[in-house]
C-alpha cells in the first residue's frame, strides 16, 4: 500500500521502519532532513510537504508532538487536507486533546475524508519492536480499514469508540499512571526512612493491595527491578516532560468537562517542579528523587 507518513521522530521513525519492512511504500515528510534521508535509504520516498505526501498516499498517518503541529500539518495551505483525495482514510497517532482530534476530523469530513485518532502506549521500545497499543477513536468502518496496518506496528489495537475517544483513553490512563508513580515513590521512601528493607517492602506491596504497574514493573526505587529506568539512572523510558504534557491535556480536558482531577493537578505540579529542577529529560519515575535526601 502507498502510505503517507508525516512526523518521523522518536516514535514515528521506528513505526515507519516497521511499515517499510512489512512491504509498504512510504511517502515521508518531516522537518528533520536527516531522518528523511535515513528512511529514504530503506526505500521510502521523500515528499516536499504534507500536501505532497498526502496526494501520493492511499492512507495518511501522522505522528507529531502536539495539537498545534497536528493543526498546521492538516490545515495549512500545504497541509494534508489540501492534497488528500476524497475517500482516503487518515489517522493521527499523536497524543493531543480530544477536542482538537474532533475538530480536525470534522474538517476532514467536509472533504469526504474519514480521519480517526489512534494515540499509542508502549514508548519508543514498543515502537521499535512493533508491540504498541493503539487506542483508536474512529467509525467502525475506518477502524476495520486501519486495523491491518496498525497491527504491523502494534500488538493491541483497541477500538475505543468514535473519534476523540482514543485520546480520552490515553489521557485517562496517563493521568492514573502519573499519580500511581508518585504514590509508589512516597510509599517506598517512607518505608526506607522507617527502616524496612526496600526489597522486602516492594515484595509485600507487589503481593498485596498496593500492587500496580508502577510498583511491580517500573518500581522507581533503585535496586528493585533490573529492567526499570531506576536501574540505569532514570535514562530512557518515558520522559517526565511527556508525562507533564499528558497531565496538562488531562487537566485541561477536565476543566472543559467541569470535572475535578484533584490528584491529577497535584501530580502535574510535582512533575512541573521536576522540570524546573532540570530533570524533565529523565524518566518520569525519577519523581522519586523528590522524596530522597540529595546524595
Ligand atoms: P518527537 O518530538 O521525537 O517527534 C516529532 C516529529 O515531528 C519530529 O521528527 C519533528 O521534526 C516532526 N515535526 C514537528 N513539526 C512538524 C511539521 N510541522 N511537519 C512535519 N514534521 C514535524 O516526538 P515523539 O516522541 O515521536 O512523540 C510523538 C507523539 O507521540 C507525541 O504526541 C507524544 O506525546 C506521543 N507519544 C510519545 C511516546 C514516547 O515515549 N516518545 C510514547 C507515547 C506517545
Amino acid at each position: 500500500m502507498n502510505i503517507a507518513f508525516i512526523g518521523l521522530g522518536n516514535m514515528g521513525a521506528p513505526m515507519a521502519r516497521n511499515l517499510l519492512k512489512a512491504g509498504h511504500h512510504l511517502y515521508l515528510f518531516d522537518l528533520n532532513k536527516a531522518v528523511l534521508a535515513e528512511l529514504a535509504a530503506m526505500g521510502g520516498t521523500i515528499s516536499t510537504s504534507p500536501k505532497d505526501a498526502a496526494q501520493a498516499g492511499d492512507l495518511v498517518i501522522t505522528m507529531l508532538p502536539a495539537a498545534a503541529h497536528v493543526r498546521s500539518v492538516y490545515l495549512n495551505e500545504d497541509g494534508v487536507l489540501a492534497g488528500i483525495r476524497a475517500g482516503t482514510p487518515a489517522v493521527d497517532c499523536s497524543t493531543i486533546d480530544p477536542q482538537t482530534a474532533r475538530d480536525i476530523s470534522t474538517a476532514a469530513a467536509q472533504q469526504g475524508v474519514d480521519l480517526g485518532d489512534a494515540p499509542v502506549s508502549g514508548g519508543t521500545g514498543g515502537a521499535a519492536a512493533g508491540t504498541l497499543t493503539f487506542m483508536v477513536g474512529a467509525s467502525a468502518a475506518l477502524f476495520d480499514t486501519l486495523h491491518p496496518v496498525l497491527a504491523q506496528m502494534g500488538r493491541n489495537i483497541v477500538h475505543c469508540g468514535e473519534v476523540g475517544t482514543g485520546q480520552i483513553a490515553k489521557i485517562c490512563n496517563n493521568l492514573l499512571l502519573g499519580i500511581s508513580m508518585i504514590g509508589v515513590s512516597e510509599a517506598m521512601a517512607l518505608g526506607n526512612a522507617l527502616g524496612i528493607d526496600t526489597g522486602v517492602l516492594a515484595g509485600i506491596i507487589n503481593s498485596s493491595t498496593g500492587r500496580c504497574w508502577s510498583s511491580d514493573t517500573y518500581n522507581p526505587w533503585p535496586g528493585i527491578i533490573d529492567t526499570a529506568p531506576a536501574a540505569r539512572g532514570y535514562t530512557g523510558g518515558f520522559g517526565a516532560e511527556l508525562m507533564l504534557k499528558d497531565l496538562g491535556l488531562a487537566t485541561e480536558a477536565a476543566r472543559q468537562a467541569h470535572q475535578p482531577v484533584i490528584l491529577g493537578a497535584v501530580a502535574q505540579q510535582l512533575y512541573q517542579a521536576m522540570s524546573l529542577r532540570g530533570e524533565g529529560g529523565l524518566d518520569f519515575s525519577a519523581i522519586v528523587k523528590g522524596y530522597q535526601k540529595p546524595s
